[in-house]
């Protein structure tokens, strides 16, 4: 495994999906998924210029965290977070997957008088199997979600079906920036920036598509977990 070359050719895929599609390069970030890799791997992508990095655990993020602390790396939590393991959370950390009312009223607790950068995590697929709330209970969320003036919602976040069928696929995107358009149009959350983080290793060309600003990838950089 390469790790220069994985991700250089990863970042050369994002430009090309741009241009197909017509899009801006500059308008699709990429996270690096580094969960289960070891901190070394990291740091060694940082020095190639990579800022955004990704985990689905938030004890394996503050371990890494706090021994890259004086690196500028900018942390992204895209995994399920549970209350009891909130207080591991860092007001620097962006948060991908606020999905439920109470991990909201603990987030608010835990950075009242400062705030947190969080997506809304919509099941879009509907799999039973799948986190992040339905999208017919998603204006209910937001309603709570905007009561907490600590929470800065920017956008939303989904993983569409593992499957090679790229209408289904394309369908939980499209649907995202669909429930997107009217979160922002509600105009209920201040920071609102229309970030949608959608696309991983299988299907980000996809993803961008159907209009990604962020594109959480692991395996094509990193390599099989
Ligand atoms: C692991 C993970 C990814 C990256 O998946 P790859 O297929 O390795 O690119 C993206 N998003 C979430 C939520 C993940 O847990």
């Amino acid at each position: 495994m390469n790790l220069k070359d994985n991700y250089q050719h990863t970042l050369a895929e994002i430009a090309d999906a741009c241009t197909r599609c017509g899009r801006n390069p500059a308008d699709v970030h990429l996270i690096a998924v580094s969960k289960t890799h070891p901190v070394t791997l990291v740091d060694e992508l940082a020095k190639l210029g990579q800022i955004d990095f990704g985990e689905n655990r938030i004890a394996e993020l503050a371990e890494k965290r706090a021994q890259l602390q004086s690196k500028p790396v900018q942390w992204h939590l895209i995994g399920q977070l549970q209350t009891n393991k909130v207080k591991l959370l860092d007001a620097d950390t962006i948060l991908h997957s606020l999905d439920r009312v109470s991990l909201s009223e603990k987030l608010a607790q835990r950075f009242a008088g400062e705030s947190l950068r969080c997506l809304i995590q919509v099941n879009c697929s509907g799999e039973a199997n799948k986190s992040g709330v339905l999208p017919e209970a998603l204006p209910e969320l937001c309603d709570h979600v905007a009561k907490h003036n600590e929470l800065h919602v920017l956008g939303l976040m989904t993983m569409a079906e593992n499957t090679e069928d790229e209408n289904t696929v394309r369908r939980s995107f499209t649907l995202l920036r669909s429930l997107s358009e009217k979160v922002s149009a509600q105009k209920i959350f201040p920071q609102y920036a229309g970030w949608l983080s959608m696309g991983m290793s299988g299907d980000f060309r996809l993803a961008i598509a159907e209009g990604a600003t962020h594109v959480r990838i692991g395996s094509a950089i990193f390599g099989h977990r």
